[in-house]
């Protein structure tokens, strides 16, 4: 059994309590706890020692989510709970975002673990995501305490992947987010929230607190999120791909986003706009963003599966969620993607 080492936990009663305790403490040692079903298992393994932990569970502003022009969603909403939050809007420009969450996991890790946990997600790899033996024995990787990447042993950046579902859908979705600190708040896009960097992965100050995702409304805007996983019940993705389109009054594209997850250390927006924007979702117009799409895609080898095959997918999950946003009968190509991986 791999017991958790020794921590302290102090549990603030609001942000305001919560920024204080952590401009109070050294950044490395103090780390915030949401639901905990990413970090916990982390220190379990040596990933992660902190002296203290800072949990948001007690702190009802970030548990509430608003909905005036667009949604505002406290960082420390469940996964859950958001799903349903978003059911009323079923069919509408928040779709890739229910989908998104609603692929998390499973339900138990769904009921405690935190959409805010999620955007902060700690990159992922197969050399990494051992128990602290095992790292040992390979004498540790670039990400912690080794020196050498086993990924690319080249290569001098680590090349952990970013795994979280929401952050790809959300940035689709054009989502900014508030992180603030002991000395004020600022909003922060999601598109420049995360670099392509295993290890400085998100361009959040030790100290600072993910309160708020904000979403604008998007009237006449679709979106849809596909995943790929070996287990079709519960697995972090390989790949996963938001798409969002919003479509004049005409039905042609007048916006579009796609998004790629689980390809780098960040999500990667894919150029489609200027491929599709001013004509219908016709199968050339799709197959031409869906080719365009993947090129920025540079999967690694430290994941499931082959990278050659999750690049190939790339084009084709990029077609299927298209398909899926002009109103395609998407079933038949669900069950044959279910079939491929058993
Ligand atoms: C078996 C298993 C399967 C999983 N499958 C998936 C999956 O398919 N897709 C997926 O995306 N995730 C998956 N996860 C990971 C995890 O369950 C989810 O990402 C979850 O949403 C994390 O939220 P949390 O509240 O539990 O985060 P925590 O574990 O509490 O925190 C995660 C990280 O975010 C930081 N953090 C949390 N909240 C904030 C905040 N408000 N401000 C600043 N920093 C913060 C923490 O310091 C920590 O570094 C899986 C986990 C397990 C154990």
């Amino acid at each position: 059994m791999m017991r958790l080492p020794r921590f302290r936990f102090v549990s603030p009663q609001s942000v305001g309590e919560a920024v204080d305790v952590l401009a109070a403490l050294s950044p490395g040692d103090a780390v915030i706890v949401a639901g905990g079903t990413d970090l916990v298992p982390n220190m379990k393994r040596r990933q992660q020692t902190p002296g203290t932990l800072v949990g948001l569970r007690a702190i009802d502003a970030l548990r509430a989510i608003g909905n005036g022009d667009g949604l505002t969603i406290g960082a420390a909403v469940t996964l859950s709970r958001l799903i349903r939050a978003l059911e009323p809007y079923r069919g509408g420009g928040y779709d890739a975002l229910r989908q998104a969450a609603a692929q998390v996991a499973t339900p138990h890790l769904r009921n405690m673990g935190t959409i805010g946990g999620n955007l902060c997600l700690d990159t992922r790899c197969n050399y990494y995501d051992q128990n602290y033996e095992w790292r040992k024995a390979i004498d540790f990787c670039l990400k912690k305490d080794g020196e050498t990447c086993w990924v690319a042993p080249s290569s001098r950046r680590c090349l952990a992947v970013s795994s979280t579902d929401s952050a790809p859908a959300l940035m689709a979705l054009g989502a900014s987010v508030e992180l603030r600190d002991a000395n004020g708040s600022r909003d922060v896009p999601l598109s420049a929230l995360y670099r392509n960097d295993g290890i400085d992965y998100i361009a959040r100050r030790p100290n600072e607190i993910l309160t708020f995702i904000r979403l604008p409304r998007l009237d006449r805007w679709r979106s849809a999120y596909w995943k790929l996983r070996r287990r079709g019940y519960f697995d972090f993705p390989v790949l996963s791909v938001a798409a969002a389109v919003k479509f004049g009054h005409d039905g042609s594209v007048e916006n579009a986003r796609v998004v790629l997850g689980a390809v780098a250390s960040c999500p990667i927006e894919a150029g489609v706009r200027e491929i599709l924007a001013g004509h219908p979702l016709s199968h050339e117009r799709i197959a031409e963003a869906a080719h365009a799409a993947a090129q920025p895609a540079r999967p690694m080898d430290n994941t499931d599966f082959t990278l050659v095959w999750r690049k190939r997918m790339v084009k084709s999950f990029v077609t299927y969620a298209l398909r899926e946003l002009r109103g395609d009968d998407m079933r038949a190509d669900r069950y044959k993607i279910a079939r491929q991986l058993l």
